[in-house]
């Protein structure tokens, strides 16, 4: 039976959903259509668990109804919280400018981790699906940037597992990373925070991940300056709430800027009006979106941050970024408001428009 046989008689009616419906490419873009398959699959069954373990006994609890970046357990004492977090990482190509699935995969749980308030992960697991016949010079490569990232984040691995599948039953390979962190109660951020009047604050330049990843793919060549942002930012993110109140975060991954802000805003019942002048935009990546295509406030960043401040902190909180090494571009890119709720309005310096979650399937396989 060749291989696709086996995906025609997976298609049978028994893992397909009554209505019909199937699983597409847009339900893995990070938008509107992940989140109701979340919704459906598995906040419905395990969402009121959740809630019994988390936030009916505990005040102060993220769990998965919250669909934020992770989740957040206060233990009984009350001076700690455990904050949980994992992420799958599919890239292809596995190695392109500015990283590699390895970086990728640490970055990614780490951000998740510090975007809650976690800055100081305790440990991250490492489990890894590759197919027979994978050079093992390639894992070393890999799990040598994952070591590299790890120092870089103050993190180490310290449990994993390793799966083999068949010669071509896998196109590259699959690494998930689970991480944990414990913090005070209080420090815990969720990403539906925001009051009107918060600055938004984005902290450097924004799409180069998606742009740099897309022009890999499609073979186009900028001139070598198209590089992925991919890094961990829990230093930059600790700057930062060391330095003011921040009221919200979130890391602006699959669907980019974009997605983030409509989340934000639809989480905390506010509007975000954004200045579009004011987002910082590498020249490089702008002009490589216009020629394919991508927006770059619609693709996905891997080591970058949205936070929303409290206005008396924003000044202090941007100077903070601006001094680390990862935040030099960082900018006020406009402000949570009581109209418009729920939604983003983008203002173009010739006029407003809502700035919406890129539609139905953005790109597959971006992280
Ligand atoms: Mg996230």
């Amino acid at each position: 039976m060749t291989r696709n046989d086996a995906t025609a008689d997976r298609a049978e009616p028994d893992t397909v959903a009554e209505d019909g419906e199937v699983v597409t490419l847009a339900h893995g873009a990070g938008g509107e259509a992940m989140r109701e398959l979340v919704d459906k699959l598995a906040v419905s069954r395990f969402g009121d668990a959740a809630s019994d373990a988390t936030e009916a006994a505990k005040p102060g609890a993220v769990g998965l109804p919250d669909l934020d970046d992770g989740s957040a357990h206060p233990l009984a004492a009350g001076d700690a919280s455990i904050v949980l977090t994992t992420d799958s990482h599919v890239v292809s190509p596995p190695v392109f400018p500015g990283g590699d699935i390895g970086r990728l995969s640490v970055a990614g749980t780490v951000n998740d981790l510090a975007v809650m308030g976690a800055t100081e992960p305790l440990a991250l697991t490492c489990s890894l699906v590759v197919e027979a016949g994978t050079p093992t010079a390639e894992l070393e490569e890999i799990l040598e940037s994952m070591r590299e990232a790890c120092e870089d984040a103050g993190v180490a691995i310290t449990t994993g597992d390793t799966k083999v599948m068949g010669n071509g039953e896998l196109d590259g390979p699959v690494i998930n990373t689970t991480g944990i962190g414990a913090i005070d109660p209080e420090a815990v951020v969720t990403d539906a925070g925001l009051s009107p009047g918060d600055a938004i604050v984005v902290s450097g330049t924004v799409g180069d991940h998606g742009i740099a990843l897309l022009s890999e793919r499609e073979g186009f060549d900028f001139g070598g300056e198209l590089k992925s942002d991919v890094a961990p930012v829990n230093d930059l993110v600790a700057a930062a709430v060391d330095a003011g109140r921040v009221t919200a975060m979130k890391d602006p991954t699959r669907g980019g800027l974009a997605t983030t802000l409509n989340e934000m805003a639809e989480k905390a019942a506010v509007g975000i009006e954004i200045e579009e002048r004011a987002i910082p935009v590498d020249d490089t990546i702008a002009s490589a979106g216009e020629v394919l295509g991508i927006d770059p406030l619609s693709v996905a960043n891997e080591g970058k941050v949205v936070l929303g401040v409290d206005p008396a902190d924003d000044e202090a909180v941007l100077e903070a970024i601006r001094s680390h090494p990862l935040g030099s571009d960082a900018a006020i890119v406009g402000r949570a408001t009581e109209e418009n709720t729920g939604r983003v309005v983008l203002d173009t310096g010739f006029g407003r428009r809502y700035l919406s979650e890129p539609a139905g399937e953005a790109l597959p396989r971006i992280c």
